[in-house]
C-alpha cells in the first residue's frame, strides 16, 4: 500500500488527481475498522491528519463558523466551540472514547454518513453547509443535499471535504442519544433539538431512526402552533409529550442487530420530549 503523506489542501488534491483510487483517511476511527476487517483493501491511500488548514476552525463574521473537516471532537467539547455551538459539544461528548474523540471528526463522520453518526443531526438540525474542493472546483452543498442514504453522500471522488460551517443560533440547543450501554456506543436513537430565536423556530433532528438523518418538519410546525417559542415560562407536559408523538411518527426506523424499530420509535419520541421540557424548564 502507497501512503501520500500532503502538508497542504493544494497537495491532497494533486494526489488524489495523481491516484483516482487512492481512499482518503483523516483520524482513521472508520476506516481503521473498515481495513483491519478486510473490508476494505485499498493500493493507495491520503492521510490528511498533516493538513493544518483542515485543522482550524473560524467564526466567521456573517454570524456562521466554520469548521475544518479535520478538527477533532475533542476540540469541540470544551472551549469557545462548546460556548458558539452547545449541541456540538454535547454530541462531540458521546462519540466513542478519549481517545477516538481525540482522534475522530467531522471530516470522518460526514465522509462515512451512517445514521448513526452522532455529529449529523447536530449539522441537520442547524442546516449547515458541507465545503469541497476538487483540483479545478469548489462547490458548497447543503447538509440536506449532501446525506443521500445509508453510508451514502453526494461527494464525489476528486472531492475532499474541506470543512462545514454552522449558523449560530442565540436559543437553546442539545443533543441526546440512547445506545446499548452508557458509554463507547453507537446511537439506537438520537436527537438533536435547536431553538432559533430570531425566526422564533424549533429544529429537531433525528439519528439512527432512517437511511439519512430525518428533519421533523411538520412536528416543528405544528409546534411553533402550540406554544409562544419566545416564552421564557415552561412548556406544559401535554404540549412536550404530544411533540414527542408527533417527532416519533415522523422516524422511519428498522428492526437490526443494535435494536427494534419499535424501541427507537418509542425513545426517540421520549429524546424529544426531554429536550423541548430542556429547553423550555418549568
Ligand atoms: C471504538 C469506536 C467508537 C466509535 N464511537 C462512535 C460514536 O459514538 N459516534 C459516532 O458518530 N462515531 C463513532 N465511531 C466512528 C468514528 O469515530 C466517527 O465516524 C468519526 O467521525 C470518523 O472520523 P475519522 O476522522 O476518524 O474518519 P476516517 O476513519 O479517517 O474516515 C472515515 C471516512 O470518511 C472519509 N473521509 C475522511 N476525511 C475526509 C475528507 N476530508 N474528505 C472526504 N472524505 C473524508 C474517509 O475516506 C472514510 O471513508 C466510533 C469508532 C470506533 C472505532
Amino acid at each position: 500500500m502507497t501512503v501520500a503523506i500532503p502538508l497542504t489542501i493544494r497537495e491532497a488534491l494533486d494526489a488524489l488527481s495523481n491516484t483516482p483510487d487512492a481512499r482518503l483517511i483523516q483520524g482513521g476511527t472508520d476506516m481503521m475498522v473498515e481495513i483491519n476487517f478486510n473490508h476494505l483493501k485499498p493500493n493507495n491511500m491520503i492521510a490528511l491528519r498533516r493538513v493544518q488548514e483542515l485543522r482550524t476552525w473560524k467564526k466567521n463574521i456573517d454570524g456562521t463558523v466554520t469548521i475544518g473537516a479535520g478538527v477533532p471532537y475533542q476540540e469541540m467539547e470544551t472551549g469557545e466551540l462548546k460556548q458558539l455551538i452547545p449541541a456540538l459539544a454535547e454530541a462531540a461528548r458521546t462519540v466513542g472514547s478519549p481517545q477516538i474523540r481525540a482522534a475522530g471528526t467531522l471530516g470522518g463522520n460526514l465522509g462515512t454518513c451512517s445514521p448513526a453518526g452522532d455529529g449529523l443531526p447536530v449539522l441537520f438540525a442547524l442546516d449547515a453547509i458541507v465545503h469541497l474542493e476538487s483540483s479545478d472546483a469548489s462547490r458548497d452543498l447543503s447538509i440536506h443535499e449532501f446525506m443521500l442514504g445509508v453510508k451514502r453522500n453526494a461527494r464525489n471522488s476528486n472531492e475532499i471535504i474541506t470543512a462545514v460551517t454552522v449558523p449560530l443560533l442565540d436559543g437553546w440547543q442539545g443533543y441526546a442519544k440512547v445506545g446499548v450501554r452508557n458509554a463507547m456506543v453507537i446511537s439506537v436513537a438520537s436527537a438533536c433539538l435547536a431553538v432559533d430565536t430570531t425566526t422564533q423556530s424549533v429544529r429537531i433532528a433525528l439519528g439512527a431512526v432512517g437511511p439519512t438523518i430525518i428533519r421533523c418538519r411538520d412536528a416543528e410546525f405544528w409546534l411553533s402552533g402550540q406554544f409562544d417559542l419566545s416564552s421564557t415560562s415552561g412548556i406544559d407536559t401535554a404540549v412536550a409529550k404530544e411533540f414527542g408523538r408527533r417527532v416519533a411518527l415522523e422516524s422511519k426506523p428498522i428492526d437490526d442487530h443494535r435494536s427494534t424499530a419499535e424501541y427507537r420509535r418509542h425513545a426517540v419520541g421520549i429524546l424529544a420530549q426531554r429536550l423541548i421540557t430542556r429547553a423550555y424548564p418549568s
